[in-house]
């Protein structure tokens, strides 16, 4: 069966969001739109619904979900308690972008944080997001709209094969402002530790006088057995079925010429570039990324779900400078391409 479905592109009709709320109540789950990437939202202190969203998306039990609130009132309903350093990111980035990591209470099923005595929780800014948590009078546990492993949907037309059916509400307002996923920290002895970089960066916490650090699991490839703070860092993620290499020099010319390398030698490949660098590369397949950071984290999961259609031998990735926003597409296309990292 299809799942039902409400354009608010246009219209933003509150009756098809509070329409959707009553399905979240009544334990069905939601495809809804964020600020960061399109997610697949249930009642979070409903286990049996939550259970809905993991065989939705096959996703591993042992990975977390993050639950959406719309008030601080929700907030202490989940939490045991908020630190001086918590309460300081959240007066300064919510609601936005940005999920913290807290000690839970009971009420939180199990399910939403895989077993664990911690739960990630964000308020977006997104309104339609905000008026469905409200609407609904709940938490709403939200992994990432996808078919586990797959790219995050990041518009409608990317995922509604995978996700049609297997979802009872979908929700679509167009494409989503951020594109890569929020930002996870932990606050661990006074030290904002980022589990996964997004849109709040390294600079904007540390900006508040704040002490960062940056887990080196963000870069580096995890061992399936090690014990990592982000269970999500352990899995295959976004990676297409053609193989990948992303390549970067902070010396553009270098990089382009790495690139072009790469072309001579294998022939049959497929670049994803900055739009001032295409037509430097010698190959007629070639996809736009755009130029700001702030474009390229926008397009680059769409592009990525597109590659796998050339049919060609390789891939190969522009990267870009690992700071600000540059630091989160990276963490991505690293993982995009199972670390296959040049760095010239
Ligand atoms: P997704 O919902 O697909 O964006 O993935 C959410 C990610 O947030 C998970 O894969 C984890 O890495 C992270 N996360 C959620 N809850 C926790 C938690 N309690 N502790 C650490 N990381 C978490
Ligand atoms: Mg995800």
């Amino acid at each position: 069966m299809k799942s039902k479905y409400a354009d608010l592109k246009l219209n933003q009709d509150l009756n098809k969001i509070k329409e959707a709320a009553m399905y979240i109540k009544e334990g069905k789950i939601v495809l809804f739109p964020t600020e960061t990437v399109y997610g697949i939202g249930a009642n979070a202190l409903d286990e049996k619904a939550v259970n809905k969203i993991f065989e939705a998306k096959g996703r591993a039990s042992d990975n977390p979900l993050i639950v959406h609130i719309a008030s601080i009132d929700m907030l202490n309903n989940l939490v045991k308690e908020i630190g001086k350093i918590e309460e300081k990111l959240i007066n300064n980035f919510w609601p936005g972008p940005l999920t913290i990591i807290f000690n839970r209470k009971e009420c939180v099923p199990n399910n939403v944080t895989a077993g664990l005595e911690t739960v990630g929780i964000r308020m977006p800014s997104n309104k339609i997001a905000k008026k469905l948590i409200e609407f609904a009078n709940l938490p709403i546990a939200a992994p990432s709209a996808n078919i586990s492993g797959k790219p995050s949907g990041t518009k409608i037309e990317d995922i509604i094969d995978e996700l049609d059916g297997k979802v009872d509400y979908i929700l679509d307002n167009g494409m989503v402002d951020i594109g890569v996923e929020s930002t996870v920290v932990r606050v661990i002895e006074n030290k904002v530790h980022i589990l996964r970089p997004g849109k709040i960066t390294v600079e904007d916490i540390e900006r508040l006088g704040l002490e960062v650090v940056i887990e080196k699991q963000i870069m580096e490839e995890c061992n399936p057995n090690e014990r990592v703070m982000s269970p999500g860092m352990k899995y295959r993620h976004y990676a297409p079925n053609t193989k990948c290499i992303l390549v970067y020099s902070e010396d553009e010319n270098k990089m382009i010429e790495e690139i072009n390398k790469q072309i001579e030698n294998i022939g049959n490949v497929l670049v994803l570039g900055k739009t001032s660098h295409l037509d430097k590369y010698n190959t007629n397949n070639k996809l736009d990324m755009g130029e700001s950071l702030e474009d390229i984290s926008k397009n680059i999961f769409t592009l990525l779900r597109k590659v796998d259609s050339y049919n060609i031998k390789l891939v190969v990735i522009e990267g870009v400078k690992k700071e600000g926003l540059g630091l989160a597409i990276m963490n991505r296309l690293i993982r995009a391409c199972e670390h296959n990292y040049i760095e010239i």
